[in-house]
């Protein structure tokens, strides 16, 4: 079982303090969150699609401030860890491993303020 499947930074204007500050990213297969270091704005994603997909696929559009990645992560498909690209639009999240295709897309779920870790049992995280 893999606990954290990503954890990285992105370094952006944050949509809703509006300064330039690391934006937490975590992920694991029951959910996915980005946190502002900055304010503590929090966007939570759950998980809606696994499957293996071609590229592309579930890259959302229509979306003005979609941001593009590359991590590392081990797969749950081909269990081979290695280079994942990873979209975050204001709506969706998507983690596709590169070497089989294998993709995690999550769906806007709700936003908060605060610091809750992804792992934390914490009743006001949820
Ligand atoms: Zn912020
Ligand atoms: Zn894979």
């Amino acid at each position: 079982m893999i606990d954290r499947f990503i954890f990285t930074r992105y370094r952006t204007s944050c949509y809703h303090c509006g300064k330039e500050a690391d934006q937490v990213i975590k992920a694991v297969p029951y959910r996915a969150q980005v946190m502002c270091e900055n304010c503590g704005a929090t966007r939570i994603f759950i998980p809606r699609v696994e499957e293996v997909a071609r590229e592309g696929r579930y890259t959302p559009i229509g979306c003005y401030d979609t941001w593009e990645m590359v991590v590392p992560a081990s797969c749950r498909n081909c269990r081979v860890t290695g280079p994942h690209d990873m979209f975050i639009g204001c709506n969706h999240f998507t983690v596709r491993c590169r070497n089989c295709g294998f993709t995690h897309f999550y769906k806007f779920d709700l936003e908060y303020m605060g610091q809750c870790p992804i792992d934390t049992e914490d009743e006001a995280c949820r």
